[in-house]
């Protein structure tokens, strides 16, 4: 699933790309991600241009020129292609928008369970969820004593804690482990046997390893190109299950539960 590292990417990508650049028509071939009647979807996009591209949370936020807005939250397998027309067309195309400077820009979805918005007059409180998301993890405003402030009004398992989007916009599943490997704190820990050092450690976690990763994948993916599967080799225990920790050596930690993943070092994470 993309994540804010990963959304950060597609940001800095499309931004070096597409910003001025005129849309002459839009396809809609699989109409189900699409939020918007299909017909106004094509209208609103056809003889547009893209302004600057925006991300809040794991939304990325295609900006137009007639102040509308392309919101698109990939959730688990939406992706892009950005290419010359005659480039093989993916199985799962929801849209195509042919641009003016000869290239075409993509969204498929191979479990279609993304979801494409048309965000009129930036009405963004119209898209489900968005309104509720909790401050930008890289944001000034979330000092330590703001995020401190914030966490305690959650409890449970820390992991789930930070997942929640309404404490911080754009962690998932794959950061979360990251996060909680650099911060030292055991995944299954109760929110409210943290102590206060530790919420400040979680808190640094946080920016430096969202800041860090952004930065790589933005690189990798200037460098090789849009991804089918996210870039993660830069991951310490998320998905590394029996492979030994970079800290310590032990073995890393798996644990299936429901459909989540969850990878920790058991001598590393307290
Ligand atoms: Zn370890």
């Amino acid at each position: 699933m993309p994540e804010l590292p990963d959304l950060e990417a597609y940001r800095s990508f499309f931004n070096r790309r597409i910003p001025g650049v005129g849309i002459e028509a839009a396809t809609v071939s699989i109409a189900l991600v699409v939020r918007a009647p299909k017909d106004d979807f094509i209208a609103t996009l056809t003889g547009n241009a893209f302004g600057e591209v925006e991300r809040r949370g794991k939304f990325i936020l295609f900006s137009l020129k007639s102040e509308d807005y392309l919101a698109i939250h990939p959730m688990l397998s939406g992706r892009f292609q950005y290419c010359p027309p005659k480039e093989k067309r993916r199985a799962k195309t929801c849209f195509t928008l042919a641009l003016a400077n000869g290239q075409e820009l993509r969204y498929f979805d191979e479990r279609l369970m993304g979801k494409v918005y048309l965000v009129k007059e930036r009405a963004f409180d119209a898209v489900p969820r968005f309104g509720e998301l909790g401050p930008e993890p890289l944001s000034e405003e979330l000092t330590e004593e703001v995020f401190g402030e914030r966490l305690r009004r959650f409890r449970g398992q820390i992991k789930n804690v930070i997942l929640n989007e309404t404490l911080v916009a754009g962690i998932g599943n794959a950061y979360a482990d990251e996060i909680l490997f650099a911060a030292g704190i055991h995944p299954y820990r109760k929110r409210t046997e943290l102590s206060a050092e530790d919420e400040g450690r979680l808190h640094r976690a946080i920016r430096s390893v969202l800041s860090e990763a952004a930065a790589i994948v933005t690189e990798r993916m200037e460098k090789e190109g849009l991804p089918v599967a996210e870039y993660r080799d830069h991951l310490k225990v998320h998905r590394r299950g029996g492979q030994p920790c970079p800290n310590c050596g032990a073995s890393i930690t798996e644990i299936t539960a429901g459909q989540r993943i969850t990878n920790f070092c058991r001598h590393c994470q307290a």
